[in-house]
């Protein structure tokens, strides 16, 4: 009946539809757990409030719908999930992990100058450890978990990684200064609670999987398995994003865009397929065979319970 334990995620933030570069996430995510004859999840992760547009996530749901990659379970949505959020942070506060942190922008960049030297034009700031030691009387404005030393992790692609989160990341924040939480806190407490033993996203992502291990760790639960799939570059060479204006899928012709998707993640289809759900079918034994997973993983619906 296949590796009934395989419970794979496409997990969106809705922050504008998806695009060609997020729907290759979503068919590898897909694809993979089809291919181990387990379960296919989809979470909206709308915690960052502001930045996702009234109807974006109802909207990606239905353009995986028209897609054919039909979910599961019912999708959960992390704007729903703030007491599971708050209880984790509060274990990590009880066992030291986590702290709270006084400081502002301003303040972090000037504590960084004066500890770390100029600091980096780009990106997040490592942050200096100002309240690692308390806020005295100052209240607190944000959560730090506390980082320790380096993170070694095994990808499926990529293969043997590291990170020294002290040196390159530091503690950094699991609920902000405007009450809104960090994704790190929230993707692994949700892909924890929903046992997701798979998780299948883009690369631009791989970076903050040493801080997602040090969470799991942190708050004893289990680390999935990583795959991280090649990213989709615009012309320029950019990174495919809604940030810098991907347009969204054009599901005039479904089949067209799955086969793009699918084109990025090395495989050929040569079937000609007249529904999303041949083409996929034809795909997910391609990808099987692929990732030489073996045969005996019964597509879903061919499961004799
Ligand atoms: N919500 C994240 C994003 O859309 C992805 C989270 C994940 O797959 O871990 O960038």
């Amino acid at each position: 009946t296949g590796s009934a334990r395989y419970r794979g995620r496409f997990a969106p933030s809705p922050t504008g539809p998806l695009h060609d570069g997020s729907l290759v996430a979503a068919l590898a995510s897909w694809l993979d757990a089809r291919a181990h004859g387990g379960q296919w999840l989809v979470r909206i992760e709308d915690v960052d409030g502001p930045r996702c547009p009234p109807g974006t996530g109802e909207l990606i749901l239905g353009q995986l719908a028209a897609l054919g990659l039909h979910p599961d379970e019912t999708p959960v949505w992390q704007s729903q999930r703030g007491d599971r959020y708050q209880a984790a942070l509060d274990r990590l506060i009880a066992a030291g992990h986590a702290y709270g942190c006084a400081c502002t922008r301003a303040e972090i960049a000037a504590a960084y100058e004066r500890s770390l030297g100029p600091r980096p034009k780009h990106g997040e700031l490592v942050y200096p450890g100002t309240c690692r030691a308390g806020t005295g009387a100052r209240p607190p404005r944000a959560w730090r978990y506390r980082v320790q030393g380096c993170i070694a992790w095994q990808d499926r692609r990529l293969g043997a990684q590291s990170q020294d989160l002290d040196a390159d990341v530091g503690d950094f924040v699991l609920k902000r200064a405007d009450g809104l939480w960090a994704y790190q806190l929230a993707v692994v407490v949700d892909d924890a609670e929903q046992g997701i033993t798979d998780v299948v996203r883009g690369e631009d992502l791989a970076d903050n999987t040493p801080r997602q291990i040090a969470l799991q760790r942190a708050l004893g639960v289990a680390t999935p398995r990583y795959l991280h799939t090649p990213l989709v570059l615009a012309a320029d060479g950019h990174k495919l994003s809604k940030q810098n204006g991907a347009a969204a899928l054009d599901l005039a012709a479904p089949l067209a865009r799955l086969r793009e998707a699918a084109v990025r993640l090395g495989l050929t289809l040569t079937e000609s397929a007249a529904t999303p759900a041949e083409l996929l079918a034809a795909a997910a034994e391609q990808w099987r065979q692929a990732n030489r997973l073996s045969c005996d993983t019964a597509p879903r619906g061919d499961a004799v319970g």
